[in-house]
């Protein structure tokens, strides 16, 4: 497996600071996706080989959870966004 793209070792997050994180896309402002495109992003990157922990994406090293909400984020996979 290839490492994470910025982490140099194990790191795990917790879910306190995922609801966090959310809540800050949320505040931020961007645009939110919808329900039904946050669940079809987040199916893809929990079938895709580049996740770890079941939280985090290697080619970017972000929490899929708090990724996937931003409508106007793309998949980093390196063959191509997924999503
Ligand atoms: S490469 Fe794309 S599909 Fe795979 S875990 Fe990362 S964001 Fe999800």
């Amino acid at each position: 497996m290839k490492r994470c793209i910025k982490c140099p070792g194990s790191v795990h997050v917790s879910e306190k600071e995922i609801e966090e994180g959310i809540r800050k896309v949320i505040e931020s402002g961007v645009p939110i996706a919808d329900k039904n495109l946050y669940m079809k992003r987040l199916n893809t990157c929990y079938s895709c080989e580049r996740l770890v922990y079941g939280t985090t994406c290697m080619s970017c090293g972000c929490i899929v959870r708090i990724r996937a909400l931003n409508a106007l984020r793309i998949c980093p996979h390196e063959s191509g966004s997924k999503w």
